[in-house]
């Protein structure tokens, strides 16, 4: 079992395949094209997978892909399968823009993908344009229909942002409730790659609105989830991320690991440590010995609230938020 400093069981891995994405979202990217890793620094999909093994052998039971866009990856699905095979009961989930999805969720679901986090920012396709930096919403929403006939388990996140998407947040909410989503709400979270545009809607407002239409009752967190969750009347729950505010921290049980081999213990921090050497001369030991020592080290809080909030110099492209 992974057990850090503070005494929290490390045992989710948040895995982003690359970095590169096909959309442009303000909260998430800089404007302009700027140089991406080169493809040869990523670690291929049998290198990702030696350290799977490691992970999981250590007490891994949650994999989550992610990125950028996760589906840019060619032969995604031959991984997931490769990650199924050696541990079908693990938690294996994906989160993506749903751009590509249509064509990829039988694949997917055959592979032994469970779950999908899909981001929708807004049903509006004039203001997807302008979030993403082009013209999805369409691909997006096919994407999800797709993926709930398929069989898979989706819920939604939603980034809302004053003079852009904050008035569509019963709109997310009543479209999620009509196909049995889950939504989460995420507190936009300042970084330095986001415009500087960007006002964010706080969690304390997203209630307000949401209480002039619904009755609902907090339903506390669901295990380690970051996400605080309201039950309405009917049994709908909805949640709400909210970085600034929340003390999620003390039940924090993940790490993530970087397309080009970077072990992150905290979304927030810089730190890292790289498998890629112990990985790609097929050295398990010492893979293993740099895992412990990231979750050894892993910080007790993030820095996006209190009295020293800072803006975090973490791009989420890069680590897959
Ligand atoms: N491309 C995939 C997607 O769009 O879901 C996966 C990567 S994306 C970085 C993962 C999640 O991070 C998305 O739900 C996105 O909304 C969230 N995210 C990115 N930047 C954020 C920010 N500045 N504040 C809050 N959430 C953010």
């Amino acid at each position: 079992m992974l057990i850090d400093s503070y005494d929290r069981v490390v045992d989710y891995i948040r895995i982003s395949v690359t970095e590169r994405c096909n959309f442009r979202c303000q909260y998430c990217m800089p404007e302009k094209p700027f140089s991406w890793v080169p493809k040869e620094n990523l670690l291929t999909f049998e290198e990702l997978f030696m350290f799977i093994k490691v992970a999981i052998d250590e007490g891994v039971k949650k994999i989550r892909i992610t990125g950028g866009e996760p589906l840019l990856r060619e032969d995604l699905d031959v991984f997931i399968k490769m990650i199924y095979d050696y541990a079908p009961d693990i938690d294996l989930a994906m989160t993506t823009n749903a751009y590509l999805l249509k064509s990829t969720a039988q694949k997917l679901k055959d592979a032994g993908l469970k779950r999908l986090n899909v981001s929708i920012d807004t049903l509006k396709p004039d203001v997807a344009q302008k979030i993403a930096q082009k013209d999805v919403l369409q691909n997006v929403l096919e994407g999800v229909e797709e993926a709930l006939s398929v069989g898979l388990k989706v819920k939604v996140n939603m980034v809302p942002m004053h003079n852009m998407n904050a008035d569509e947040i019963v709109d997310v909410l009543e479209y999620c409730k009509a196909r049995g989503m889950t939504v989460r709400f995420i507190e936009y979270m300042e970084n330095r790659y986001a415009s500087k545009e960007i006002s964010r809607v706080p969690s304390s407002e997203l209630l307000a609105t949401l209480a002039q239409h619904y009755d609902f009752v907090e339903d506390g967190y669901d295990g380690a989830s970051p996400s605080r969750y309201y039950r309405m009347g009917d049994g709908y729950k909805f949640g709400i991320i909210e970085p600034y505010g929340d003390d999620f921290c003390k039940q924090c049980n993940r790490i993530r690991l970087t397309a080009e081999g970077q072990l992150i213990p905290c979304l927030y921090f810089d730190e890292a440590l790289s498998i890629g050497k112990a990985i790609k001369e097929g050295d398990i030991a010492a893979a293993a010995e740099v895992l412990r020592e990231v979750v050894k080290n892993k910080p007790e809080k993030n820095r996006w609230g209190g009295e020293n909030a800072e803006v975090s110099s973490r791009a989420f492209y890069e680590t897959g938020g």
